[in-house]
């Protein structure tokens, strides 16, 4: 049975959100960066991304409790992840039944746009409590009040927009995946080793575009092979559905394995 059709909204409010960033600026925090030198900042890091994994932990936990196969998308802004997943879910709901959490800094837009799948869908906007450029293990922990975990084999995190700091951030999911689209030029596996390190299976959208744009396909997947040798590269488009087929059965896979002999 498909959960009911419906979107919730959570607007977090972290006044303890530190994670050793310097005020005003969101993006020199975690381990990319410390502008602060010498050793408090580099602890105070280092505690947060440890309460990063206890959280993390009891996530998957709960999630292996559950059965829940969870998925965490991330990319920079524009990638097209949104209209991936909404193209994603229509093929994955007629055999599992799905939830969706979305991190934006600001807007509904993404959410009202997947909520017409019919899956739950919960937004999360960071704006309140100054931007906040990935989604926690706590955050996530949060926005599960508003999830039926019984009630869903597959819960699918859209992260927000950034290539940086999600990576960072264990929220307890089963499986990354990074979107890239061909429009941010070859270079952004090079510029962004960490996050193909992490991830588990890449998605080059977008491809409709290469005929217009000076994209070298084959230097990007050479980059991320280099980087993560095993990672499945996913050519698509989102837009005309090239390439899906491929993607589609590797998720499909992946939750059936979590699911196990229970689907
Ligand atoms: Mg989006
Ligand atoms: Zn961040």
């Amino acid at each position: 049975m498909l959960p009911s059709p419906g979107e919730k909204q959570l607007v977090l409010r972290h006044h303890d959100h530190s994670h050793g960033h310097q005020h005003g600026h969101s993006h020199d925090h975690g381990l990319v960066e410390t502008r602060s030198k010498g050793s408090h900042t580099i602890k105070v890091v280092k505690r947060v991304l440890d309460a990063n994994e206890v959280t993390a932990g009891r996530n998957r936990r709960l999630f292996a409790d559950k059965k829940v196969f969870v998925l965490n998308m991330m990319s920079s802004p524009g990638s097209g992840k949104t209209t991936t997943l909404e193209k994603t879910l229509v093929q994955l709901l007629p055999e599992f039944r799905a939830a969706v959490i979305v991190g934006d800094i600001c807007t509904t837009n993404d959410a009202d746009r997947l909520a017409a799948s019919g899956a739950p869908v919960v937004q999360i906007n960071t704006d309140k409590f100054g931007g906040d450029c990935h989604l926690a293990a706590h955050v996530i922990e949060k926005a599960l009040d508003g999830i039926d975990l019984d009630s869903i084999d597959l819960l699918i995190v859209e992260n927000i927009g950034n290539l940086v700091c999600p990576a960072e951030f264990d929220i307890g999911e089963d499986k990354r995946v990074v979107v890239l689209s061909v429009t941010e030029g070859e270079d952004k596996p090079a510029k962004y080793p960490l996050m193909f390190r992490v991830c588990d299976a890449a998605l080059l959208n977008k491809i409709d575009l290469l005929p217009y744009l000076d994209y070298n396909l084959e230097e990007a997947e050479h980059t991320i092979g280099q980087i993560n040798p095993a990672m499945p590269i996913f050519k698509l488009s989102a837009k005309t559905e090239e390439g899906f087929e491929a993607w589609i059965d590797w998720v499909k896979q992946q939750v059936k394995a979590k699911l196990g002999n229970s689907s």
